[in-house]
């Protein structure tokens, strides 16, 4: 595929660098099967150095896991070769099944099919906790 010209799909760019793969991992990229670019350490003006994703199929990705690894990121939405949309990042206030409860005596290790849950509570920290026995997400 020729990176630089996607005409269905998203870009994920101004990645901090380093992070792409946790983000490649937590997107569950490599399970869709969809043409994926990974480039590490690209030059970037400001930030010095930065990772970009480059996913050349109409999917949808979730927005709150790409908040959550990096909330200086962008997403960009290329329909027809042009940028149809461009996504600021943010931390999330939840994650819904992005991260899982190490508590052993958590709800969730018994009861299966509940939701894994994380709730932000402290954004300057980027703290996030299970919801239901307050364990913090490492
Ligand atoms: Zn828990």
């Amino acid at each position: 595929m020729n990176i630089d010209s996607i005409k269905n799909g998203v870009v994920i760019d101004h990645i901090s660098a380093g992070r792409a793969m946790t983000l490649y991992r937590l997107l569950d990229l490599d399970g869709l099967g969809v043409p994926v670019a990974i480039i590490t350490n690209a030059v970037s003006g400001k930030k010095g150095t930065k990772d970009i994703i480059k996913i050349d199929a109409d999917i949808d990705v979730d927005l709150d896991v790409i908040g959550y690894v990096d909330p200086g990121a962008t997403v960009s939405i290329i329909k027809d070769g042009l940028v149809a949309e461009k996504k600021k990042m943010q931390l999330p206030k939840t994650l819904k099944n992005v991260l899982k409860c190490k508590n052993p005596r958590c709800i969730t290790t018994t009861e299966q099919e509940l939701p894994h849950v994380f709730r932000l509570t402290d954004a300057e920290s980027r703290t996030y906790r299970c919801i239901y026995c307050e364990t913090k997400a490492t």
